[in-house]
């Protein structure tokens, strides 16, 4: 679904991406882990197109990001991103906050956007703070509602940016859970994370970065039980 092809990014003279390679297949899940500053989120907005590659290219669904803004906005409908925060409009309900980029990106007639609003708030399993706003719900529940509107445009791909990273650690829990359920439902998603454990037990694949580059990849038992390199094996014991 997703073919990354020795793709470099730098800021300046910093080069953030020196060459990475990745495939990801339809329906797999993939965290991407490593030590601040490795390029991890800088990786994920490059897929998305919200930073232009230096070198290489990337394909979602076989055809090529281009620099051509209106292939660009058709592509970011493809692969959706979440980010740490959770950027809701705080004079928008629930789901209004949902609806909205479906009527304005997509086109959509606004009956049909709030069903949809609707059933990817009960996805999230909000459905009942529908009207609500955003200061009325915890951190946990606004980052689920910001989930229910990415999944509203119907992406073929999520990227999820550190989305725990914000919260109190009690609500962590709640939005892992719901990315476990997309997970089970066959969604393809990349997630950078520090939730090493959940990212053992829910990933089919793990891809450790280091210096703008893929340093280690395999399954998720490959990566947390039997690591290659030192530079790994360091980083895992740092985590615990
Ligand atoms: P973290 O875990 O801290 O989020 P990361 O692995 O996601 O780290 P990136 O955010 O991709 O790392 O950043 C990689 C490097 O690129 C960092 O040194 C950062 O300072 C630099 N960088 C990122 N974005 C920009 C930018 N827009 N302009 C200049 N430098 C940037």
């Amino acid at each position: 679904l997703i073919e990354l092809r020795n793709i470099e990014k730098s800021f300046g003279d910093f080069k953030v991406i020196r060459g990475v390679d990745l495939d990801v297949d339809k329906g797999e899940v993939i965290s991407i882990i490593g030590q601040s500053g490795s390029g991890k989120t800088t990786l994920l907005r490059c897929i998305n197109g919200l930073e232009t590659i230096n070198a290489g290219s990337i394909k979602v669904s076989g055809v090529e990001l281009s620099r051509e803004p209106k292939q660009l906005r058709a592509l970011r409908l493809e692969v959706g991103m979440i980010f740490q925060q959770f950027n809701l409009f705080p004079h928008l309900t629930a789901g209004e906050n949902v609806a909205l980029a479906q009527i304005v990106v997509l086109g959509r007639p606004k009956m049909e956007a709030h069903e949809i609003a609707k059933r990817n708030l009960a996805r999230v399993g909000l459905l009942e703070k529908l009207d609500k706003y955003p200061h009325q719900l915890s951190g946990g529940q606004q980052q689920r509602v910001a989930i229910a509107r990415a999944l509203a445009m119907s992406p073929k791909a999520l990227l999820c940016d550190e989305i725990t990273s914000a919260l109190d650690p009690e609500l962590v829990g709640e939005v892992l859970a719901v990315v476990r359920s997309l997970a089970s439902e066959g969604m393809t998603l990349m997630m950078v994370t520090h939730e090493m454990e959940f990212a053992r037990r829910i990933c089919d694949r793990v891809v450790y970065m280091r210096n703008g580059i893929v340093h280690e990849i395999g399954t998720s038992s490959e990566i947390f039980e039997t690591p290659q390199t030192p530079e790994l094996k360091q980083f895992l014991s740092a985590m615990k």
